[in-house]
């Protein structure tokens, strides 16, 4: 018997994103299920890597990241996002948008504070703040264009709230959040004193709707951290280099809560984001064109084989409805699929405040390369539409 562990870690348990991306590895199946965006990164991000690596940018860069990275980062959010900010002290570059979660929620929250987060959510968003002692009041977002109610945000909101969180666009659901939705939650916001906390790390990744920041709006811009990093941007999910830019007085707390975890991001990996961040405009218009492909093959994928897709407005997740009398749950599914046709995905429970909401639905990523996600969608196909009566599968 080992020695007792903290309380905090006694039912932590590994995500069910991880979960069955560890089984399909095991399988040599094909993984739709967590979102690792196995695809090239940019030529031009990967030779300045190891270029800085060869010039020896080989030590610790500065607690807030090196100070040309966060000079582009800053080019970035004035021109794409609309938010003026000062590379010396409104930025803090993090292990990874995780990474800028994480040290802002130790920032910004005691435990016992309330935050509240839309569901369905990303299970690590809420994990953390669990994980943290922070209690968690839900806000639903309705099928099947994921509207919230003004009335259930406004109750929400109690004398312990400190933070809301917002994701957009949106895992699981490619919710891409309106500027009216957005100016809601900043009234709210600032007649709570709340932190707004907005994870925009798919925020290149959008279809017919443009993403807008909820930082560029004057009554948020005091109250506001904007998340966002190089992972889904540049296909570089390992290299873990993520960013939270806001207020000085925040950002200077991120910033030493950052020193004391990780020193620093990866030296080397943060010369190399810089120079993508000097890519033009065309890099972005062709990332989303090629998703907005590879979008409409797993839809027309799906719908063949008896799903109902939620179709995405942004980001590289869809969550898909299959019948109630297929499988016994979104486990049963996902079990299944793999076993049959060596598809991973995630049990859409995982997403949801409630598990029996997203008991009948699964998420697939089709962050792909297009060979890798044919392959998926031909061995899709297989299961056929699981029309047959009286056929049950567990
Ligand atoms: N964000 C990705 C997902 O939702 C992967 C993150 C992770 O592995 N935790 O699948």
């Amino acid at each position: 018997m080992t020695p007792p562990f903290a309380d905090r870690v006694k039912t932590i348990q590994q995500s069910d994103i991880r979960r069955f991306s560890a089984i399909c590895a095991a399988m040599n199946g094909v993984n739709l299920s967590q979102g690792v965006c196995d695809q090239p990164a940019p030529d031009v991000v990967k030779e300045a890597a190891k270029q800085a690596i060869d010039d020896n940018h080989a030590i610790y860069t500065n607690l807030r990241g090196t100070a040309g990275l966060r000079r582009a980062i800053a080019e970035k959010m004035r021109s794409f996002n609309g938010i003026e900010c000062d590379p010396e002290t409104q930025i803090a570059v993090n292990v990874g948008s995780a990474g800028a979660f994480a040290c802002m929620v130790l920032s910004s929250l005691n435990p016992g504070d309330e935050c509240i987060i839309f569901s369905p959510f990303y299970s690590y968003h809420v994990n953390l703040l669990k994980l943290l002692g922070i209690n968690i009041k839900y806000v639903d977002l309705q099928p099947p264009d994921w509207q919230y109610s003004q009335e259930a945000l406004a109750a929400a909101f109690t004398e312990r709230t400190r933070m809301v969180l917002i994701n957009t666009p949106g895992n699981p659901t490619g919710k891409v959040f309106t500027e009216a939705e957005l100016l809601a939650i900043a009234d709210l916001a600032t007649k709570h004193d709340a932190w707004i906390v907005t994870d925009e790390i798919y925020e290149y990744i959008t279809y017919d709707k443009k993403h807008v920041s909820i930082g560029r709006f004057p009554q948020a811009k005091e109250r506001t951290v904007t998340i966002s990093g190089a992972s889904k941007t540049f296909a570089v999910t390992g290299w873990r280099i993520g960013y939270a830019v806001g207020p000085a007085e925040m950002i200077d707390r991120i910033s030493v809560v950052n020193d004391l975890f990780y020193i620093c991001a990866p030296a080397p990996l943060q010369h190399g984001i810089e120079a993508g961040l000097q890519l033009d405009i065309s890099y972005y218009e062709n990332m989303c064109a090629d998703y907005l492909v590879k979008r409409d093959l797993l839809v027309d994928t799906l719908r063949s084989i008896g799903f109902s897709p939620h179709i995405p407005d942004g980001s590289y997740y869809m969550l898909a409805s299959f019948a109630p009398d297929r499988w016994v749950d979104g486990t049963a599914a996902t079990e299944s699929i793999l076993k049959q046709v060596g598809v991973a995905t995630v049990p859409g429970s995982a997403f949801y405040r409630n598990p029996e909401d997203g008991k009948y639905q699964l998420r697939f990523c089709y962050a792909k390369q297009m060979k890798d996600l044919e392959d998926a969608c031909q061995r899709l196909r297989k299961l056929g539409s699981g029309a047959v009566v009286g056929v049950k599968s567990t």
